[in-house]
């Protein structure tokens, strides 16, 4: 079947056109109906301008520079922008790691999920916001719906605002939601419901979810599958279970490492010192070279090519050619 979302060499720049940051630089994946993917990465390697670019709203020193980005067969980079404002909230809703700061403080639940659902229907329906606005509170598993909906922003816990926001997100009933880091800011056990919730949506009407984190225990509960970026690129691709059994990039394995309970288990913490290198640069060899455990000098000289291996599993690095080559072990401090 045909992919619901298929992004190919997307490329997102920001700043000074003469001497860009290239923030997304030939990202290609795609997202099938019912499934969740999972976009993995620490701050600053491009998930969340991904993101952005695929919703198209960009900072305004921002700007898609190439690629396509298609869903259900209609390409989005091409639509105007009164065009894509419905697309947004309609077809495709994103929701965000702040709660707070996507929700309007002056105005109550009731009224923000009602405009959502307007925004969503037209004019004509406009008397149904308040019973689709109760409805969305429901599914969502706001207790009390009927008191709440008359309630502000600040009388809510921060699992109930995101609730709130997820519930603004399928006002429009979307085919692809976009979760950037939506649990981050909560505590775990909320971080839990709010998974699960998403989960049983999900499981209901075939909704497929874009999920950006950094957090590989969130990956291992909710995805199918996964994209690792770095430096604004792919560098592994594969389905989740395979991926925990052996991954193939030396950058995956340190995101591994830096479980909880590997670390633990391990009795020490995986440290890759370094940061993302700066992106408005023209990189001779790996992006990940100061970083990784693993390097040989070809790194330095040779840029790796993207390559697929085998069942979707795909792979940016010189040493991963075939599968299994023993990495040395990074280095790592007792705990
Ligand atoms: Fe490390 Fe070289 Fe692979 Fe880059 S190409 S991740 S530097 S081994
Ligand atoms: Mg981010």
């Amino acid at each position: 079947t045909k992919p619901l979302l298929q992004i190919t060499g997307l490329t997102t720049e920001l700043g000074d056109p003469a001497q860009p940051a290239r923030v997304v630089d030939g990202l290609t994946l795609d997202i099938r109906s019912g499934e969740t993917f999972a976009l993995l990465g620490e701050s600053g390697c491009g998930k969340s301008m991904t993101a952005l670019s695929l919703m198209r709203l960009l900072p305004p020193s921002g700007r898609i520079t190439a690629g396509s980005v298609q869903l259900g067969g209609t390409e989005l980079l091409s639509l105007t922008e009164a065009e894509m404002r419905q697309v947004r909230g309609g077809q495709m809703a994103m929701i965000f790691q702040e709660p707070q700061t996507s929700l309007n403080p002056v105005l109550t639940v009731g009224t923000q999920i009602g405009e959502a659902v307007r925004l969503h229907q037209g004019d004509a329906r406009q008397r149904l916001g308040a019973e689709r606005a109760l409805e969305l509170l429901r599914a969502v598993g706001i207790p009390d719906p009927e008191q709440r909906l008359n309630e502000y922003p600040h009388q809510l816990s921060g699992g109930m605002k995101q609730r709130v926001m997820i519930a603004m997100a399928l006002a429009g009933n979307p085919r692809l939601l976009i979760a950037d880091e939506p649990t981050t800011a909560l505590d775990v056990t909320i971080q839990a419901q709010v998974l699960r919730l998403l989960k049983a949506v999900q499981s209901e009407n075939g909704l497929a979810v874009l999920l950006i984190t950094h957090d590989l225990g969130v990956v291992a509960e909710t995805a199918e599958r996964l994209a690792v970026m770095y430096a604004g690129q792919i560098v592994e691709t594969a389905p989740v279970a395979e991926f925990f059994v052996q991954p193939l990039h030396p950058y995956s394995r340190h995101l591994l490492e830096s479980l909880p309970e590997a670390s633990k288990r391990h009795g020490r913490l995986a440290v890759i010192a370094g940061r993302v290198p700066s992106l408005d640069q023209v990189f001779q060899g790996c992006r990940f070279v100061d970083r990784c455990p693993a390097a040989i000098a070809r790194c330095r000289l040779e840029v790796p090519e993207w390559r697929m291996l085998d069942e979707g599993r795909g792979v940016r690095c010189h040493l991963a050619e075939s599968v299994g080559v023993e990495v040395p072990d990074r280095p790592a401090v007792p705990v």
